[in-house]
Order: C-alpha cells, then sequence, then structure tokens
C-alpha cells in the first residue's frame, strides 16, 4: 500500500515561468494552469480534464476520419493478456518485459496464470485474426483500436510519459509484404498529415535504426518533431511485422493456389504525446497557443460589461448564437470577472481568437478581434470588424493563424536542422542539444551505441542516402548506408 502522504497533488501554479528559461519547467505549469490535466491520486498517471480531453478528441477525429478514409474499421480488444501468450513472439515480449504490469490476483483468489495488462495489444488481436482468418478473400484484415495501454515508467511527464496513457494502434493483415509495406507507408504519411496540418508541428518521417525498432517489427518508420529545448520527440510510429507475429500466433489463409500461407501484419500507433509535442512548440510565455484546426474553443466573447450595460449582453449572446450557427467552436465567457481577468485566463487556454464586444463597439457596429499567435502590440494582432462580417472574417483569421503557426514551427525546424561533415563537430552539436543533426550514417548498432554513450543522443530516424559513392559515416568512418536525424530525445 502506498503511503498516502506520499501521494503527488497538482501543484498550485500561480504564474507560469518564462518558458525560455526551464522549458520542463514552464511546460508542466502550463499543462496545470490551462486545466489540461491534474496529478492523479496514483503515482505516474494523471487526470485528463475536460478541456484536456477537448485537445484529446479534436486529434482523435483527425486521426479517425483519415483511418476511415483509407479503409479502416474501428474494433475493440481486452485490457488482460494472458502471459503465455504474451510469451509466444520472444522478442516482442523481451522487448516489453521491463514495461509490463501484472495483475496477479483476483477478488480472493491468486491466479493460476498472471494476466499482463496491454503495453500495446499485438499478441490479443494476432490470436483473433487467426481465428477469423481462412482464406485469401477474407484479406486485408483492416483494424483500428482507440484505447489505454499501461507501461510501467519510472520518470513519468503529462502526456510525454505516463504509466497509463490514451492512443489508437492499428493493426492490419494483408497477403503479401509488399502490400503490407504499403499499408505502413500510408499510415506514416497520415500521420505526417495529421501532425503538419492538424497540429501544425513539422516534422521528419523516416525508417528507425535497429536498437530504436519496435520489439518484434522487421522494419519501424517514424514521425520526429524537434522541441524547443533541442529535443526530438517521437509522435508517431508505424511497422512491417513481416510474418513474426503471423507465425507466432498462426495467423495463415488459404491461398488462391490452395497453398497454406502465413499472413503479413503491420501495426502503426499514435498516443496523446503528440499533445505535448503540440505544447510545447507552439506555446509562449502566456501559456498555450492552440492552432485552431486543434482547438477546442476557437473564438471566446469576452463582453466588456459595465454597470447597466444590458445591451452588451444582449449583443453577446446574439453574436454567440449566429457564430454557433455558422459552425464555429465559440463558447460565450459570461463569469462574474474583469474583462482583464478574462483575457489572461483565455490566453493560457490557447484559445486562437477573442471577440471583444463593448457598448462603444456596438455605437459603431462592430466587434475587436484579438489573435493568440501575435504578440501584444503586434501589426495584425488587434482588428476592428464589422458586425455583420464577423463569422467570414473569423474563418479567414483562423486559416491564417493556423498557417502562421505552422511557418514559425517549420521555420525554427529548419534553422535548427545541422548538416554536419566533422565528427568533432557532430558530436558537439550532440551533446549540446543544437537540434536535428543530419549526417551520413553507416547505421551501425555499436556506432550508434558509442554516440550515445558520448553524448547522450541516438538517431531519430533515417533516409536513403542521395547518390555519390564512398560516403563516409560522420561518427565513425566506416561506409555510410543512409542519412540520419541525431538528437536527444524525450
Ligand atoms: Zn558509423
Amino acid at each position: 500500500m502506498p503511503d498516502p502522504q506520499e501521494l503527488e497533488k497538482t501543484p498550485l501554479v500561480k504564474e507560469i515561468p518564462p518558458k525560455g528559461r526551464d522549458l520542463s519547467e514552464w511546460y508542466q505549469a502550463v499543462c496545470y494552469k490551462a486545466e489540461l490535466v491534474s496529478l492523479a491520486p496514483v503515482r505516474g498517471c494523471v487526470v485528463l480534464r475536460p478541456y484536456g480531453f477537448g485537445l484529446w478528441e479534436r486529434l482523435q477525429s483527425a486521426l479517425d476520419s483519415r483511418f476511415k478514409a483509407t479503409g479502416h474499421e474501428n474494433a475493440y480488444f481486452p485490457l488482460l493478456i494472458p502471459e503465455s501468450l504474451l510469451a509466444r513472439e520472444a522478442e516482442h515480449v523481451e522487448g516489453f518485459a521491463p514495461e509490463v504490469a501484472w495483475v496477479t490476483q483476483g477478488g480472493n483468489e491468486t491466479l493460476t496464470e498472471r494476466l499482463a495488462i496491454r503495453p500495446t495489444s499485438e499478441v490479443v488481436i494476432g490470436v483473433m485474426y487467426a481465428e477469423w482468418l481462412q482464406s485469401y478473400r477474407d484479406l486485408p484484415i483492416l483494424i483500428n483500436q482507440w484505447a489505454n495501454v499501461m507501461r510501467w515508467e519510472k520518470r513519468t511527464r503529462p502526456f510525454l510519459r505516463t504509466l497509463e496513457f490514451l492512443w489508437q494502434e492499428g493493426h492490419t493483415a494483408h497477403a503479401t509484404e509488399s502490400e503490407a509495406a504499403q499499408e505502413v507507408q500510408q499510415m506514416l504519411e497520415v500521420y505526417r498529415e495529421v501532425a503538419e496540418d492538424v497540429v501544425a508541428v513539422p516534422v521528419y518521417k523516416g525508417e528507425k535504426s535497429e536498437s530504436e525498432r519496435f520489439a518484434g517489427a522487421n522494419h519501424t518508420f517514424s514521425i520526429e518533431a524537434l522541441m524547443p529545448d533541442g529535443r526530438a520527440l517521437q509522435a508517431g510510429t508505424s511497422h512491417e511485422l513481416g510474418q513474426n507475429f503471423a507465425k507466432a500466433y498462426e495467423i495463415k489463409f488459404a491461398a488462391e493456389d490452395q497453398t497454406i500461407q502465413y499472413a503479413w501484419t503491420t501495426s502503426w500507433g499514435m498516443s496523446w504525446r503528440m499533445l505535448g509535442a503540440l505544447i510545447m512548440v507552439h506555446g509562449d510565455d502566456r501559456g498555450l497557443r492552440i492552432p485552431p484546426a486543434m482547438a477546442p474553443v476557437e473564438a471566446v466573447i469576452v463582453p466588456i460589461v459595465r454597470a447597466g450595460s444590458d445591451d452588451v449582453v444582449a449583443a453577446a449572446r446574439e453574436l454567440f448564437a449566429t457564430l454557433k450557427a455558422a459552425g464555429l467552436r465559440v463558447k460565450l465567457d459570461e463569469r462574474d470577472l474583469r474583462p482583464g481577468n478574462k483575457f489572461a485566463d483565455w490566453e493560457m487556454r490557447g484559445v486562437p481568437l477573442r471577440i471583444e464586444l463593448g457598448a462603444k463597439d456596438i455605437e459603431v457596429g462592430v466587434v475587436t478581434l484579438v489573435r493568440r499567435d501575435k504578440e501584444k502590440g503586434e501589426e495584425g494582432g488587434k482588428l476592428a470588424v464589422p458586425l455583420a462580417q464577423t463569422a467570414a472574417k473569423i474563418r479567414e483569421l483562423l486559416d491564417e493563424i493556423q498557417a502562421n503557426l505552422f511557418a514559425q514551427a517549420r521555420t525554427f525546424l529548419e534553422s535548427h536542422t545541422l548538416r554536419v561533415t566533422d565528427r568533432a563537430e557532430f558530436l558537439r552539436l550532440c551533446s549540446d542539444r543544437a537540434g536535428m543533426i543530419d549526417i551520413p550514417w553507416c547505421g551501425l548498432a555499436s556506432c550508434e551505441a558509442a554516440v550515445k554513450a558520448e553524448t547522450s543522443a541516438s538517431s531519430r530516424n533515417t533516409r536513403p542516402l542521395e547518390a555519390g559513392g564512398n560516403i563516409r559515416c560522420v561518427a565513425c568512418g566506416e561506409p555510410a548506408t543512409v542519412r540520419a536525424y541525431f538528437a536527444q530525445s524525450y
């Protein structure tokens, strides 16, 4: 039993520290103060509060619509996996063993077989696919699951690393290797699109090295984003599992020529970690800045009410109804607070647009729009718009804000992607967390281990080498086989 006095409580955040001083401290303060999460009364877990869940729902719907458009369906599998099943794919179980939580007792009975709380669901889904799959006519199987999983982590941080987290895991089975490989690239591209076009976080797509590969996969591909402190964040992965799981779990089918063949399977996942990237990449000293496509609230109306200004309240309510009818995600803040406090509160929560409406505005038939993506006093940050054109102008501004946040993030990524050819400089930049350090690389596990030991950086992902023979690995001097981004990572 944990000592109840040792349970962590969500710190009361009065003010957030400057983002540039200590990213980690800023990050946690924003997560609590913007009411995305609270610490749970159990170690290493968070409660996703309504505003945080709103963010998750935006990510979910962006992914889910794309999964369905590419022919996938949702299903749900159990949380618990019998130990004997988990043990069948040796590499997989070995990779996950240090992080698995076990159920050993049910009611008053000690279980004869331990049950794993899923760290991922390849195993239980594989067993079911084996049962469902008979003939080549049943292929491909294209299923996604929205679920929670559990990994027993030591150090935890909201969204980036928690014992229990929310994610989706796609699991597919195909008749041929090339079809499975195509699926893996298709879903990796879906992740890139959602990261860049929806979350406004630019990423690099590529293949993971051998030591960074998913346990039990032949090939793992990832999207990698760069955080403001120069650390990379893996934001989505897509795996070619070959026939490894098919052989371990008997996922077989009768082919057209009547021979019995093993299926080729894939899996791919994105978690609420992506929200951690959003927070770190876009936030500033005033709090969150949420890209409009991800914003649970796109615009908030703050009536500037003075005693006896019933007209303002009525006009604000009318505007609220108009904007809602126009399909905007809008909120009317009628709390009994001073406007200045409301401004600060919605800025902290990163709402893309604030709509101010006061008695003077009503007299001349305008509203004042304030953009969250601009600094205070920056040109174009505040503008008066004729009341009748509010909805149209808001749409236009939301598009601009989305594009502006992405452009800012891309400028950062590009200016912190450094191509180097000198070994000493490579190691220094890796140690200094200077960004994504881009080198021709040998791809050898021993080389990667040596770089990691010296600098704490590892390869994030790799891509084919440009033409031009006899290129050497910058890290060790062996022949280069790929280009790789190296960075320290979350
Ligand atoms: Zn090397």
